[in-house]
This record gives C-alpha cells, sequence and structure tokens, in this order.
C-alpha cells in the first residue's frame, strides 16, 4: 500500500486558479514515478467565497486543516476586495493558528533563465530568504485618533517576542550552517530603536550557539542596493515580517521573475502542519488568460514534498523545471516566452516521467 499524503488545495483567486490545478498535476506525476499517494481536499476558500457568502471560509474552517499533512495554496486577492481583507482573512490566520514562524523563501538564478542585472552570472544567485511570519510589524495593535481633523494620526506597534525572535533565528541559523555558512541579518536599528536594536541583540546571542556561521548584520536600506548590486554573495538572509516580504519580491526579481520564486511556510516542529505557496499573488492583470507562470506553484510543490519526507521526488521536480528552462522549452510570458500555464505545466511533467 503507498504512503497516502492528506494535502488541503486551495486555489484561491486569480491566477490560484489556474496555477494550482497545472501544479497538481506536475505533483501527481512525481509520485507515481517515487510510489506514494496525494489525497487532495479542496477547498473554495478566498475572495470570491468572500463575495459569494459574506465569509472567505468556513467558520470552523481552520480547524478543518489541523489534521491534514499539508496546505497547498495559490493566492487570495480581489481587486473588489481590500489587500488587507483578505490578507487578515486567511493567511495570517492560517500562518498563526498553526505557528508557521518560518516563511521560507529560496531565490536561485536558473540556467536559461536571464536576470535583469547584467553582471550576475548565471547560476550566481543562490540565496534563502527566512521571514519572520508569525509577529513583527504586521501586527493589529494600534489605531487612528482625531479623524478628520489637522490633528488626524496613526499608531501601529509592533510586537517582537523574544521566544518569536530567537526561534526563527535558531532555524535560519541551522539552515547557514548547514549551506555554505554565512547568514545576512537585515534591520533598521539606527531609526527604529527598539525592536530593531532587541532583534540585533538577539543575533549576536544565538549566534554564540553556531560559532560555524559567518554572520553580518545590516540596515535594511543598504542590504537591498546589496541585493542589486551583488546578490551571488548571499547565503541565508533572516528578517523579520515585514523587511522579509519587501526582501523577498526584491530576490525574486532579481532571479527573473516572481512567477518562479516559492515559498513555505513551516512550522519546523510538525505540530501543525505546514503551508506552500508562491511568493506572487492573484494577479488579476493576468488572471483568465491562461498565461501565467505555473513554475513558482511548481516548485512550492516540491517544497512541500519534501516537508512531507519525499525528498527524491522534490528534486526531481526541481529538476525537471530546470531542465525545461535550460533546454529552452515553452515559457510564459513573463519569462519572455509565448507558451501558456497547461503547456508549461505539461512540459516539467514530461521532463519528469
Ligand atoms: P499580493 O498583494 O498578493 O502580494 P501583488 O499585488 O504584489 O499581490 P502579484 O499578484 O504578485 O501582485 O503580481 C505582481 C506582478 O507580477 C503582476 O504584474 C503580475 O501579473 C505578475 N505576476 C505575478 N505572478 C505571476 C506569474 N505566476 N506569472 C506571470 N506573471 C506574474
Ligand atoms: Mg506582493
Amino acid at each position: 500500500m503507498d504512503v497516502v499524503h492528506r494535502i488541503a488545495l486551495i486555489p484561491g483567486d486569480g491566477i490560484g486558479r489556474e496555477v494550482v490545478p497545472a501544479a497538481a498535476e506536475v505533483l501527481e506525476a512525481a509520485a507515481r514515478r517515487f510510489g506514494f499517494a496525494l489525497r487532495w481536499e479542496e477547498l473554495d476558500w478566498g475572495c470570491e467565497r468572500l463575495l459569494r457568502t459574506g465569509a472567505m471560509l468556513p467558520a470552523d474552517g481552520l480547524e478543518a486543516l489541523a489534521d491534514l499533512d499539508a496546505i497547498f495554496l495559490g493566492a487570495v486577492g480581489d481587486p473588489r476586495v481590500p489587500d488587507h481583507v483578505s490578507l487578515w482573512g486567511l493567511l495570517i490566520p492560517i500562518r498563526r493558528r498553526f505557528r508557521q514562524y518560518v516563511n521560507l523563501r529560496p531565490a536561485r538564478l536558473l540556467p536559461g533563465v536571464p536576470s535583469p542585472l547584467a553582471a550576475v552570472p548565471a547560476g550566481g544567485i543562490d540565496m534563502v530568504i527566512v521571514r519572520e511570519n508569525n509577529e513583527g510589524e504586521y501586527s493589529e495593535i494600534g489605531g487612528r485618533l482625531y479623524p478628520g481633523t489637522e490633528e488626524e494620526m496613526a499608531v501601529q506597534e509592533a510586537v517582537f517576542t523574544r521566544r518569536g525572535v530567537d526561534r526563527v533565528l535558531r532555524y535560519a541559523f541551522a539552515l547557514a550552517a548547514a549551506r555554505r555558512g554565512r547568514l545576512t541579518s537585515a534591520t533598521k536599528s539606527n531609526g527604529i530603536v527598539h525592536t530593531m536594536p532587541f532583534w540585533d541583540e538577539r543575533v549576536a546571542a544565538v549566534a554564540r550557539d553556531f560559532p560555524q556561521v559567518a554572520v553580518e548584520q545590516y540596515h535594511i536600506d543598504i542590504l537591498a542596493a546589496h541585493f542589486v548590486q551583488r546578490p551571488e554573495r548571499f547565503d541565508v538572509v533572516v528578517a523579520s515580517n515585514l523587511f522579509g516580504d519587501i526582501l523577498s519580491d526584491l530576490s525574486a526579481a532579481v532571479t527573473g521573475s516572481i512567477g518562479l520564486a516559492p515559498s513555505a511556510n513551516l512550522n519546523p516542529e510538525r505540530e501543525h502542519p505546514s503551508m506552500f505557496e508562491p511568493v506572487h499573488g492573484s494577479a488579476p492583470d493576468i488572471a483568465g488568460r491562461g498565461i501565467a507562470n505555473p513554475m513558482a506553484q511548481i516548485l512550492s510543490g516540491a517544497m512541500m514534498l519534501r516537508h512531507l519526507g519525499q525528498a527524491r521526488a522534490a528534486d526531481a521536480v526541481e529538476a525537471a523545471v530546470a531542465q525545461v528552462l535550460a533546454e529552452g522549452g515553452p515559457r510564459t510570458p513573463d519569462l519572455g516566452g509565448n507558451a501558456g500555464t497547461a503547456e508549461v505545466a505539461r512540459a516539467v511533467a514530461s521532463a519528469l516521467a
């Protein structure tokens, strides 16, 4: 009897509905080849559901995810729904309820994909952004005062706990130790004088347990410049919720296309399901046309297979994507081609077989 992995399948909105089915087919092909089974529990959660029924998900929705092995998500977002509603209505509750405190966002320049940066050699970028995913700047604490007057003001508090900071730092240090042994931390301690120096202190404290890792601490602004000027020198980059979000869009852009960038929301202790989704959003500008690049979703699926213990299948999926790109196979318009979502996914599936 094959091992069966039970997975919540949430296509969501926009191009999520196009790239998720395409990626699921590739993962099915991997499952057949490596002798395990994927049992999908498809859920219609997202903004479409919100507009239809008044809720993005059922009241007991999160509990229904609790005993599944993983969550495979496309994107949520809709021009008719304010962005913060979709973020706080679905993504943040899942990340927090299931203590997915690590958001892992690898950024690699794959052979056959041109970087917008002329100076970067092929294969020259290979870094992982480790973004804190449960606290930090994304907080509900704060409010507005004196609306409509000259004195109107908005106040927003960021929350950094020692437990929350240390656990994501430990994950990042261990990852750096297993890779090239270099860890870069991004803060802004000259301008943000309470939370950011605290983060810097915890980096120094945790570093004592990882003497084999070389640590450098940057201000976020100069680090962003270095991502453009010499991205090849970074290995593991760890940052707060907001800074990690920004750095990973930037690192995706310098590696060719946001349509190639995968991510994992991990509960490293495996007490709860982890969630796998591309870095990109629902892309309403191209939704419904069948031209979205499915590779970010497919590579997120590879991260999921690795987390489920199917490392050989994960490697094979990543190799199949790399092969299609390196051999000049079909590519979507974001990479300069004219192929559609389904054609690219089929090419990856046949490279896998
Ligand atoms: P979010 O708020 O969810 O992060 P966003 O507003 O940042 O979303 P995205 O949906 O990520 O925006 O899209 C940003 C740009 O990248 C858009 O022009 C979109 O068309 C393009 N894009 C995003 N994903 C893909 C993809 N898979 N293939 C091709 N183009 C994409
Ligand atoms: Mg974005």
